[in-house]
């Protein structure tokens, strides 16, 4: 990743609130290093010196576009760069960056030349010594293979720069405080505390005229365009450390990196929310599916697990993204989840107690003395119980009482008011009310002033005061709701997981081994490589003679379990391959059977051999799964679910990226609907969570230690109640991989591993 760079700039200084009426502070060309708190990536967002290379004045192109947004607004220095004029609307109009004054001191450079030489002009920017850069110019990735070559090339040029490059195929970059306008959109932002990434540029113009008009403000917006460079980890972290940002939003397709990303967020959920729209995700890049994990935790599981264990706050739609943000913004968190409501509706307070119970929070019950005093200040016909009905006739004096009262209650954490239009209120006088008790009590709230225009001014006078309105009672507590949940990550400890003493090398000969063979997919023959990483698995033999197998059997206690080992059949069960509780007269026949079985099925199978297992008591147990598929773009998903033949037709599992720590193996384990069963269900022993719990824990080590591991399952997990048996395993190796990553390689030499 680019480095932070120190370097001189203004820093500029604008108002917090999304209303009107901003000023702009300039503090003239102070130092500002890398400590100063602009953050990472300010001088993208906070340049002073902007050149447009490819500004023209031709009517109706990007490049015109850009340059007059950014004459609109912007406190800095607009240049433009091409080689066909002298001036572009009256600014002196250079040939190439190079022959601008100063050009080293140009903060950002915005490129809308045509595609076959946007690399170039790239170029030119780092000879230059211009850092920042949106490429907006299309026709890369998004277009194909020449695209993607040229998109190769970009980045490529990027880093031999080091340029914090946003695009390409980007509508470019605002930020309100300096009033920068790189985009080709219509208009600029409201100011705000809300910074918005976007992965759509249309979808920027599109929020942003509706924003406007319902007076949203944002302090910086970015369209992500391809990521070619700087994709949404960076712009997470550069938000966390900006002190202007309150709320950090996104509108995401896919995640570059989910680990980097899961850090970043992680980190900056702490003390800044990060919201996301869910957005339909490319299946592109998943390997063809064999596991039992690989059905159950697909994608769709990573970006949903990924993003809870980052602390985002994931939203289903546009407008819960937006809802969200605005009380995130404007609101206090709540000390506790219980709500009151405040109404003069009887059928909107219903509503309202509806969508409460529909959510995390719940009704509070006021405390004696509130419901006395609520007595004496209303009618008798008004209820005093939660949810106040002041009724039709409540005058603001009554609703003030009231809503005075409810948040007065020690037993209060936050509330809704809601207003139906009446002739004895004015929703002006009631908004005021309720900005100022807000502010008194310091408590979250969310208003429901039913109507239309008339609500327009009211909305006005709520809004300065941050609190949100909304027609639909649902939404309020679906906002207060949000407050509730990011109060809860911004409380998260996270502990990092716990690193085992473990038999590496002996896990990489596993898998050396079965790729010298020339197998990809491994079976019971593997079940060493759980053994190395602690994960306990019964006594088991492979034998390639049945007088082996004989032998073998004596030695193991009991009758055995023999199983049919071959690459080529990876359900055992499913062609009679494996046998349970032969006794020892029985090897011999039992051996040739499985392998005339094997024949029968596919009479060119690859046959190893036939595994004779110690025998594990499944009555005593619980069959259950522990595996790992790996997404694309968040790695390794581990899953857990109760295994044996119902794993895909319950779907009753859990998954975590990996690595996990103790608790969220923990989680994993107490998250399943059929968990109870493990607790001991009907009379039966209680299964050792613990002991699936580290099984888990190590199961993340061995996938996080070996990437060539692409997919893994182990189903049974056989949990009994002192401990686990691992009595099968099936997984898919990348060959490649394998060969090219090597955990050790730093401090060992590659010979002595391959050996
Ligand atoms: P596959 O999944 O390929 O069919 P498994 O090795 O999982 O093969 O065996 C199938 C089933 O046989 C298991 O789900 C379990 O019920 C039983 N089984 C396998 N190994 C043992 C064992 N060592 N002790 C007891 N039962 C076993
Ligand atoms: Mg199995």
């Amino acid at each position: 990743m680019p480095s932070l760079r120190a370097r001189f700039q203004f820093r500029i200084l604008g108002s917090r609130s999304a209303g009107n009426g901003i000023t702009f502070k300039l503090e003239s060309g102070e130092p500002s290093g890398v400590d100063d708190n602009t953050g990472e990536l300010s001088g993208l967002f906070a340049p002073e010196r902007v050149a447009v290379v490819g500004a023209t004045e031709s009517e109706g192109s990007i490049g015109r576009a850009i340059v007059e947004n950014l004459r609109a607004d912007f406190a800095g220095e607009t240049i433009p760069v091409n080689p066909n004029y002298d001036e572009v609307f009256g600014l002196a109009c250079y040939p190439d960056l190079g022959s601008v004054p100063e050009s080293s001191e140009i903060d950002l450079a915005v490129v809308v030349v045509p595609p076959t030489i946007a690399v170039e002009a790239v170029r030119d920017c780092g000879e230059a010594g211009v850092r920042n850069v949106v490429v907006i110019t299309a026709g890369f990735g998004e277009t194909g293979s020449e695209g993607a070559s040229r998109e190769r090339e970009l980045t490529e040029v990027a880093e031999q720069y080091d340029l914090d490059l946003v695009g390409p195929n980007s509508l470019g970059v605002m930020s309100t405080t300096s009033g920068l306008n790189a985009t080709f959109g219509p208009e600029n932002a409201l100011p705000g505390s809300i910074s918005f990434m976007s992965q759509s540029g249309a979808f920027i113009t599109a929020v942003l005229d509706w924003a406007t008009d319902e007076g949203i403000g944002f302090k910086d917006v970015v369209s992500l365009g391809n990521k070619a460079v700087l994709d949404e980890t960076d712009f997470v972290r550069a938000w966390d450390d900006d002190p202007d940002t309150n709320v950090i939003l996104g509108y995401l397709e896919g995640v570059e990196d989910g680990g980097a990303f899961i850090d970043a967020a992680r980190e900056a959920s702490g003390d800044t929310p990060v919201v996301m729209v869910k957005s339909g995700r490319t299946e592109a890049g998943a390997q063809a599916v064999s596991s039992h994990t690989g059905t159950l935790a697909g994608s769709e599981q990573a970006y949903e697990a990924g993003l809870e264990q980052a602390g985002v706050l994931r939203v289903e739609n546009v407008q819960e993204l937006f809802d969200f943000a605005q009380i995130l913004s404007g609101q206090p968190l709540p000390d506790s989840d219980d709500v009151a409501i405040v109404t003069n509706a009887g059928g909107p307070g219903v509503m309202t107690t509806d969508a409460v119970g529909d959510s995390r929070l719940s009704l509070a019950s006021f405390s004696e003395s509130t419901v006395e005093a609520l007595s004496e200040a209303m009618p008798e016909e008004a209820n005093v119980y939660n949810p106040i009905d002041a009724i039709g006739d409540a005058d603001i004096d009554r609703f003030e009482r009231a809503l005075d009262l409810a948040l007065g209650d020690e037993n209060v954490g936050c509330a809704v008011v809601l207003s139906a239009p009446t002739a004895v209120i004015d929703f002006d006088d009631l908004a005021r009310v309720i900005t100022d008790l807000q502010a008194d009590h310091g408590k979250p709230v969310a208003a429901v002033l039913m109507g239309g225009e008339r609500t327009e001014s009211a909305k006005e006078i709520l809004r300065e005061g941050g609190i949100p309105n909304y027609f639909d009672p649902a939404r309020a507590v679906g906002s207060l709701d949000a407050l509730s949940r990011y109060r809860e990550i911004s409380g998260r400890e996270y502990e990092s997981p716990e690193a085992f003493d473990v038999d590496r090398e002996r896990a990489r000969a596993v898998l050396s081994r079965a790729v010298e063979r020339g197998d990809n997919r491994l079976g019971v023959e593997a079940m060493d490589l759980l053994d190395a990483y602690g994960i306990s698995t019964p006594e088991g033999v492979i034998a390639d003679q049945p007088e082996e197998a004989v032998a073998a059997a004596q030695n193991i206690d009991g009758d055995v379990v023999m199983k049919i080992v071959s690459p080529d059949i990876l359900h055992k069960s499913d062609i009679g391959g494996v046998k349970v509780g032969v006794t020892n007269e029985d090897v011999y026949d039992a051996y040739e059977d499985l392998v005339t079985r094997a024949r029968n099925y596919q009479p060119d199978a690859e046959i190893l051999g036939v595994q004779v297992q110690e025998m594990v008591d499944l009555d005593a147990g619980t069959e259950t799964i522990i595996g790992m598929n790996r997404d694309p773009q968040f790695g390794p998903l581990l899953l857990f679910g109760l295994g044996g033949i119902f794993v895909e037709i319950l779907e009753d599992t859990e998954t975590r990226v990996a690595p996990v720590s103790e608790r969220e193996a923990t989680e994993m384990v107490e998250g399943i609907r059929s968990a109870p069963l493990l607790r001991g269900a009907r009379g039966r022993e209680p299964a050792d969570r613990d002991a699936i719990v580290e099984s888990l824990q190590r199961l993340s080590q061995l996938v996080t230690d070996f990437p060539a591991i692409l997919e893994l399952d182990v189903n049974p997990l056989v949990a009994g109640p002192d401990g686990v048996q691992a009595v099968d395993v099936r997984l898919t190796v990348d060959t490649d991989e394998l060969d090219s990553s090597d955990p050790n390689s730093a401090d060992r030499p590659t010979e002595e591993l391959d050996s």
